[in-house]
């Protein structure tokens, strides 16, 4: 559903325009000339203005900036004062080389961090994001309304058309007229019942401040809480590191009302969630979001994924990630060797549910070993196509990362605990 390639891309907005101009335009030019129920003013008005709120949230869902990271954000000159500060988990962009404000993620086809991103949108060729979400919403919102609408006027004459089919064909509608009003039926049948499930799904977004993104992760972080349940509470990550898991809230749900507020562009004025010509969202808005305090201070989202920790990881010491388990005393070695039997014999168990892909880190120590010999560039050894790796997990929906637009290559394995200081001075070291 949210895949994307160059050629649907480019054929996505004029197909679009195309199927709203088929219902909108055609659907008047054949109830005007069917005469068993003629088109009453008011109805005429009604296709008309939905018509129209269509087509201005769809332009603009389409060619509205879905957002870019602030200039300023992407020196590399960090404070001493940021530098203090970084002590809570920074994201990092590889693509963009710039810090990854909470809630942002890198989009395959926009091809820099998107803010809050959603999903890269397909049929509208753009990402929907903090800024466009707005549009978005009230294109689907005015889309189904209007071809719900639309259905009952098509209904009425379908009805009266197969009420009448006993009658002399002369006396009934053109075979023209018949296979129009029949392509009408399917057509807009089809769409509204499509649109209808995915202002559903968005809907949900809109009152529990969940990113389509955030879904997914939220069902992988509950993936992960199973797993380490059954494995002692911990999952290894790369280089044997133990990594505690455990159940983590999600920290955007700020109340109903709030969350409606900030999808719809960060205002109360309910009107002005329908309007289609609402500004978009403050430019200013967008890089940090308010957070409910179910969890303590220097928790982050998403939640520690030992699959997504790239390797070589630096060694992390106790107070950069306190999430990681390093072995101080010999009993502690000795726990982490038993838990490490038990999570060996529950691989063996035949009916274990606990099911786990070859982890990325693994594979890289594989070539590693296998082509120690070769001057190997540190090449795209994730994100390709198959279905081996950790990061071709999947949601229930059988979505994985990349299905969102997401440019899976930096995303799935940018999950590190590396603050930002340390990341720049790497890097100023490196030129
Ligand atoms: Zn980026
Ligand atoms: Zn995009």
């Amino acid at each position: 559903m949210f895949g994307d390639d160059f050629q649907t891309s480019r054929l996505a907005i004029p197909a679009v325009s195309i199927l709203i101009g088929f219902l909108a335009y055609t659907s008047q030019y054949f109830f005007l000339h069917f005469e068993s129920v003629p088109l009453r003013k008011d109805e005429v008005w009604k296709i008309n203005i939905f018509a129209l709120c269509i087509w201005v949230c769809y332009f603009r869902s389409c060619y509205v900036d879905p957002g870019r990271l602030p200039a300023s954000q992407k020196s590399a000159n960090t404070s001493p004062e940021e530098k203090a500060h970084a002590t809570r988990r920074q994201r990092w962009c590889r693509r963009c080389e710039a810090y990854k404000p909470p809630r942002a993620h890198h989009c395959k086809t926009c091809k820099r961090c998107i803010p809050k991103m959603d999903h890269h949108c397909p049929w509208t060729s753009n990402c929907v994001s903090h800024f466009t979400f707005p549009h978005f919403f009230r294109f689907l919102f005015y889309a189904v309304v209007g071809m719900g609408y639309l259905e009952t006027l098509i209904w009425e004459r379908a009805s009266i058309v197969w009420g009448n089919r006993n009658l002399p064909s002369y006396l009934g509608p053109s075979v023209g007229q018949l296979s129009h009003l029949f392509l009408l039926f399917v057509v807009n049948s089809i769409t509204v019942l499509t649109l209808f499930i995915l202002l559903l799904r968005t809907l949900y977004s809109v009152l529990f401040n969940v990113t389509t993104i955030e879904s997914w992760e939220i069902e992988r972080h509950e993936t992960l809480v199973r797993r380490a349940r059954v494995l002692g509470g911990y999952l290894e990550g790369p280089g044997g590191q133990k990594i505690r898991i455990r159940k983590q809230e999600f920290p955007y749900d700020i109340g109903i009302f709030s969350n409606i507020s900030q999808a719809m562009g960060g205002t109360i004025n309910i009107f002005s969630w329908f309007w289609p010509f609402a500004t978009t969202p403050d430019h200013n808005s967008g890089w940090e979001f308010p957070i409910n305090d179910f969890e303590g201070p220097g928790v982050t989202w998403p939640p520690p994924d030992p699959d997504r920790i790239p390797f070589p990881a630096t060694k992390p010491s106790a107070t950069e990630s306190p999430g990681i388990q390093t072995y101080a005393s010999a009993r502690e070695e000795v726990e982490a060797f038993n838990r490490r039997q038990l999570q060996d014999m529950n691989r063996r168990r035949p009916f274990s549910n606990v099911q786990r892909r070859k982890r990325f880190h693994d594979r890289v120590q594989q070539l590693d070993k296998n082509e120690s010999d070769d001057e190997r560039q540190p090449g795209p050894i994730y994100g390709d196509d198959s279905d081996d790796g950790e990061e071709s997990w999947r949601n229930a929906d059988g979505e994985r990362l990349r299905d969102f637009g997401v440019d899976e290559d930096v995303e799935f394995y940018d999950e590190d605990d590396i603050p930002l200081g340390v990341l720049m001075e790497q890097r100023r070291q490196a030129q």
